[in-house]
């Protein structure tokens, strides 16, 4: 039985009038779904714990970095030995050399990588990196994807594939802005011609590995080769943001999965074990451009903290083990076949996606391969859906347009627990 969320409630109006929205982050604060947060009070395994004294099995595990499960006891173990021997110092250790070689390990494209606090500063480098290197303004994005919120990045499709870009935030300068580029996801048709037109000033183009933050899409087969085919032809970097699908969809990323060889990759959540960190690496030429070893400036205070390469290296070496990812990708059949199963006796049009322990279920009609048909969902239907989740101890994504991401810690139990819950929200949706 849900305990209500009375406690919740008065620390989120306390912190509304201390933070902006009462948040440190804009999507944390419930207000796609219609709902107020849930504050949270501690975590265990696949469990969050409120402060009003709920349990929810988790599904956004920290946006994605979770992925051996809240307190894993070797990340933690890491940790309370690391944080003794001081918690920064500003200069090398010898885990920054350890964590960028399994990196190095894990991604055959990358031959350097340089460590970041975040996967904004990943992308944002990455950017001005590929600008640097090659000598030109322009960059390429998809409509639909995020890739942290640089000037750059923070730009909306406008309408026609080559339109300028428009700033999706006041505050972006419009010459920024029109730099930007955007491009229907999945459409390669599309590309070739927005290359024709100014490939010669395109730096670069960013996807995400597996597009995750306007729902999972999986991209169409030869989609990805069609693009880094593009890019080469055009003397344009591809840029590949793998901050979500990062040791997420393979140990390596989508284009591990995929095999494609993106010129830089940036990366995020997973390689931190839960502590803020990012990365971007790629070709040595190209990575040997970045100061003090080339010219192109980018720095970082925090950088390469001691106990996010340490929660990083424990994270991985758990990753790396055999089975790992056959065994998130099971789970994820399972509890993603289940919940479309249960939407389908309710009788809610349910369109599930899934790539590797990433997956969505669009409240839709209609197939789903690009922000378009994204935004056909019923996102009125997603809120009831969502906040009925939530009264059975459900924590999913809460919005239509993210993954949910699954764990090495949810059990059998808990996935079939997620699958009667969601039986209950869906017929709750269709009795509206
Ligand atoms: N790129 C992708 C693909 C992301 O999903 C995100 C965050 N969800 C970012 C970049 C930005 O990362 P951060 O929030 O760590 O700045």
């Amino acid at each position: 039985m849900h305990k209500g969320y009375q406690r919740s409630e008065a620390l989120f109006a306390e912190a509304k009038q201390l933070i902006p929205g009462g948040v440190n982050s804009p999507v944390r604060a419930f207000k796609a779904v219609g709902a107020n947060p849930v504050f949270i009070d501690r975590a265990e395994g696949p469990y969050l714990y409120d402060v009003d004294g709920n349990r929810y099995i988790d599904y956004v595990l920290s946006w994605g970095p979770m992925i051996a499960g809240h307190a894993n006891e070797e990340v933690s173990a890491a940790l309370k030995e690391a944080i003794d021997r001081g918690t920064s110092y500003g200069a090398p250790t010898e885990l920054e050399t350890r964590l960028a070689q399994l990196l190095l390990d894990a991604f055959p494209a990358m031959d350097m990588v340089r460590m970041v606090n975040s996967g904004t500063e990943a992308t944002m480098s990455a950017l001005r990196l590929a600008r640097g290197y090659t000598g030109r303004n322009k960059i390429v994005k998809f409509e639909g994807c995020y890739h942290g919120h640089a000037d750059s990045l923070l730009i909306k499709a406008g309408s026609g594939a080559l339109t300028l870009g428009v700033p999706t935030s006041p505050g972006v300068p419009s010459n920024i802005a029109n730099n930007t580029i955007t491009a229907p996801y999945n459409d390669l048709e599309t590309m070739k011609k927005i290359f024709e037109e100014a490939g010669d000033d395109i730096a670069a183009l960013i996807i995400e590995g597996v597009p995750g933050n306007m729902g999972c899409i999986p991209p169409k087969e030869g989609y990805l080769q069609g693009l880094r085919d593009l890019t080469r032809q055009y003397g344009a970097l591809l840029i590949m943001d793998e901050v979500m699908s990062g040791f997420r969809v393979a140990y390596g990323g989508a284009q591990v999965l995929y095999d494609i060889e993106p010129d830089i990759t940036c990366l995020g959540k997973i390689i931190g074990g839960g502590l803020p960190v990012g990365a971007y690496g790629g070709k040595k030429e190209i990575m040997e451009m970045i100061a003090p070893a080339g010219p192109i400036y980018q720095a970082g205070t925090l950088s390469g903290n001691p106990l996010a390469m340490t929660a990083g290296i424990a994270m991985l070496e758990i990753l790396k083990r055999p089975g790992t990812y056959e065994t998130l990708a099971e789970k994820t059949r399972y509890v993603a076949e289940g919940i479309a199963a249960a939407a389908k006796d309710a009788g809610v049009p349910l369109y599930s996606t899934r790539v590797g322990s990433m997956f969505s279920g669009f409240i839709t009609t209609e197939t789903v391969e690009d922000f378009a048909s994204a935004c056909t969902s019923d996102t009125e239907a997603f809120g009831a859906y969502f906040r009925a989740m939530l009264e059975e101890g459900v924590y999913l994504a809460c919005s239509q347009f993210e993954a949910g991401f699954m764990s090495l810690a949810h059990s059998q139990e808990d996935l079939d627990f997620t699958i009667a819950a969601a039986q209950k929200a869906f017929r709750k949706v269709a009795e509206r």
